[in-house]
């Protein structure tokens, strides 16, 4: 009988939980895929670093952890083609020398690896970009140049060249991406390809490009090498294909050669959110079943499927043949073996934050994971068993003191983790009342697992002082935050809350309320106040509607003529802040324009530059500039405070007077910037190294 990771006998039942995903597939000469779970692709800015040492653990550990299929991210078939200048790809013999490397320590453990093809056309952000024609995009900074005919078939060159390295370096085979608004997408509609010559046009003439590339790659690579072809199934931009031709397209790949097909959704303009946490699971998922019956070759499901048991409804609903994750892979490399082995309970979740994934893309630093910042730092960050068990005491069960605590019971330690309220979680049970965060559930769920397998002794509802304390080898502090006085005179005045209080339910707001504050916290209550009903993150049908996602099948690019159609606000809210910037301009650079633009379809009214003057029971009365100029009065029944954070400083105060030395991290150590991101990383850097 098979074993599994924990040496315990696994049996049949451990299998039957998901039946369709553990169900191998067959590609023909192409080979077998041992279950239907791909990592799809995912620009981690590791290959840019250069050290392939890092390159090839990060997919190595995923490898070891079952999946069965993975793509890596894009590589540029040339400069032209490259998303930033300097973007990795398969230029030289070095190039594959170093690609070798990841292929192999993927293969000694069974699974398959693809390498992605990327032309990024006129979302190239270097001056040499190329495209169909001259349109810039509205998220890109440069005029693409409009390929000529010899322009065209170089490109096809550049691509298929890249295909026969790939193999050269020891890769299963390609993903083309031919969605997303990329280079090949961008040929497709007449939005990009205003070219009159026979690669623009009618459909036929459109989608030449697309078709050509997977003819000559399969031409060019034999067989037995798989191409998966990724299409845009619904491009969420006006003008963006017709699902007719959606079809076409996709009969057409197949008929070129294509082994399977995967789904894209959005062009990286589109102003519907895709990937965001707000997003409800799975919910692309039934444009990928339209096109199921449509072509013989097996189809692939993506965007916002993030556990197991949403996977396998995917499969069991037959809205496609296998399942493409790919942030998942991020927060947990085992995610495949967990499922197997029948504990999706310790399946460290992927809550779609963006924040050290995506973010930090485009912040130009590679990738990470909020929830495991061992990702992508496989080599560097390691949790090894400790030498000697130390008694450790951990103070706060926000993130910072969960993650040092599950850290460091986990490497074999005597941890006690003491949290002053009656449930674990910190202020991630506030993040999670926020309609579109309902991810933290999971997390903080999550959390309680891994206390229990780490064997962490939890004392809840446990102020812990430092006269407590005194039979530990070591403390670590995490005792957070506290939400910061306002200081605005009036303060005491009965219709004043803060955010604390208010997302507690404590305490509630009227029906016109002001928000004082507009950093993140504030954009989140604002979120939070306008909620009227269930949240549309639970609620597809309602989502769509606030979004304007239509059907393709009735709609060019599956918008609503009739546009987002938001419920209306359950209140009057304006949101405030001192700072004459944009309000909202610091938050993610991924999820920011979805807060923005979610509070302006809920008529939010925002407010920068503003002094608070005072506040009076008629409401807040505010001023503009220096000379404190325009005085309003506005009139509402409550206002929030949302004015920052101080640390929760007592306890490390407190052992500190006393000569006692603690480890103190989180929002204990600084709040400022703080968030679950630096929280996480922190206990568990610390807890890496007691
Ligand atoms: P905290 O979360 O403040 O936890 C500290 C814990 O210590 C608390 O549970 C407290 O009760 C306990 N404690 C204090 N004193 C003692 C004591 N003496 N003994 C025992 N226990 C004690 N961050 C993100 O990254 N992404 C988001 O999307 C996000 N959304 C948010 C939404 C909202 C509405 C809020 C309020 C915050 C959000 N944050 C988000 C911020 C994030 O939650 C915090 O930055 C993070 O929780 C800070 O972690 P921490 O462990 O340092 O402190
Ligand atoms: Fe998922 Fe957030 Fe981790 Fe990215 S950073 S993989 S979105 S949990």
């Amino acid at each position: 009988m098979p074993v599994d990771s924990r040496g315990k006998k696994r049996t049949g039942m451990t299998h039957s939980i998901y039946p369709r995903l553990f169900t191998p597939l067959d590609l023909g000469t192409a080979g077998v895929l041992s279950n239907r779970i791909v990592m799809g692709s995912m620009h981690t800015g590791l290959e840019e670093t250069g050290d392939w040492d890092r390159v090839a653990a990060y997919f190595e550990e995923r490898a070891r952890g079952g999946v069965a299929l993975m793509v890596t991210g894009g590589m540029a078939p040339n400069e032209e083609a490259s998303v930033l200048p300097g973007a990795a790809g398969l230029f030289s013999a070095e190039d594959i020398a170093s690609h070798r490397r990841v292929t192999a320590r993927v293969h000694d453990h069974g699974a398959r690896i693809l390498m992605q093809i990327l032309h990024a056309g006129r979302y190239a952000t270097t001056p040499r970009a190329v495209a169909p024609s001259a349109v810039r995009s509205p998220i890109s900074p440069h005029v693409p140049r409009a390929l000529d005919e010899a322009g065209i078939r170089k490109q096809i060159r550049d691509m298929v060249t890249a295909a026969e390295r790939a193999r050269e370096a020891g890769y299963d085979g390609v993903e083309i991406m031919g969605s997303e608004g990329y280079f090949l997408n961008q040929f497709l509609v007449t939005r990009t390809n205003r070219r009159d010559d026979r690669w623009g046009g009618d459909v036929a003439n459109r989608m030449r490009l697309p078709v050509e590339v997977v003819a000559r790659t399969r031409a060019a690579v034999g067989t037995d090498f798989i191409i998966l072809f990724r299409l845009s199934m619904i491009d969420l931009v006006p003008g963006g294909s017709t699902w007719p031709e959606v079809v076409r397209l996709a009969r057409a790949v197949e008929a070129a050669g294509a082994t399977m097909i995967n789904t894209g959704i959005g062009w990286h303009e589109a102003r519907v959110p895709t990937i965001a946490t707000s997003v409800p699971r799975r919910a692309f998922t039934w444009v990928t079943a339209k096109l199921m019956g449509e072509v013989g070759i097996p189809v692939m499901a993506s965007n916002r499927i993030n556990t197991p048991e949403t996977a396998e409804a995917v499969l069991a609903e037959g809205a496609a043949d296998l399942v493409s994750m790919a942030r998942p892979f991020l927060a947990d490399s085992d995610f495949v073996r967990k499922a197997r082995e029948g504990r999706a309970d310790e399946i460290t979740p992927c809550i779609a934050c963006n924040q050290a994934c995506l973010d930090h893309t485009f912040e130009g630093k590679p990738a990470s994971c909020l929830v495991n910042p061992r990702a992508c730092h496989e080599t560097e960050l390691t949790y090894r068993p400790a030498n000697r068990r130390r008694r450790i005491a951990v103070a706060g069960a926000g993130p910072a003191g969960l993650a040092a605590a599950i850290v460091a019971g986990g490497r074999g330690h005597a941890v006690s983790l003491f949290e002053a309220e009656s449930e674990i979680g910190g202020q991630m049970t506030l993040a999670r009342e926020i309609p579109g965060k309902e991810e933290f559930h999971g997390l903080i769920a999550w959390y309680r697992r891994q206390l229990e397998l780490a064997g962490v002794e939890v004392h809840l509802g446990c102020a812990v002082t430092a006269a407590a304390l005194t039979d530990f080898d070591d403390i670590i502090v995490a005792t957070g935050v506290r939400p910061r006085p306002s200081r605005i005179a009036g303060e005491d005045c009965p219709h004043v809350v803060t955010y604390a209080d208010l997302l507690r339910g404590t305490r509630e707001a009227g029906d016109q309320v002001a928000v004082v504050g507009a950093g993140g916290i504030g954009f989140d209550v604002a979120t939070y106040l306008v909620q009227y009903g269930p949240s549309p993150a639970g609620d597809l049908d309602l989502w769509r509607r606030e979004w304007g996602v239509g059907d393709p099948e009735a709609f060019r690019g599956g918008l609503a003529p009739e546009g987002p159609r938001p419920s209306p606000p359950a209140r009057q809210v304006t949101l405030l802040q001192r700072s004459p910037e944009k309000p909202g301009r610091r938050l993610g650079r991924t999820t920011g324009w979805i807060h923005r633009s979610h509070l302006r379809m809920k008529a939010v009214r925002t407010m920068a530059g503003v002094n608070y003057e005072r506040i009076t029971r008629e409401g807040l009365l505010i001023s503009r500039g220096d000379r404190r100029e325009a005085p309003e009065l506005l009139e509402v029944d409550t206002v929030v405070i949302c004015a920052g954070q101080v640390p929760n400083r007592g306890l490390a105060d407190e052992l500190a007077a006393s000569g006692r030395q603690a480890h103190v991290i989180g929002g204990a150590l600084s709040a400022s910037g703080l968030d679950a991101k630096r929280a996480i990383d922190q206990g568990s850097r610390l807890a890496a190294l007691l």
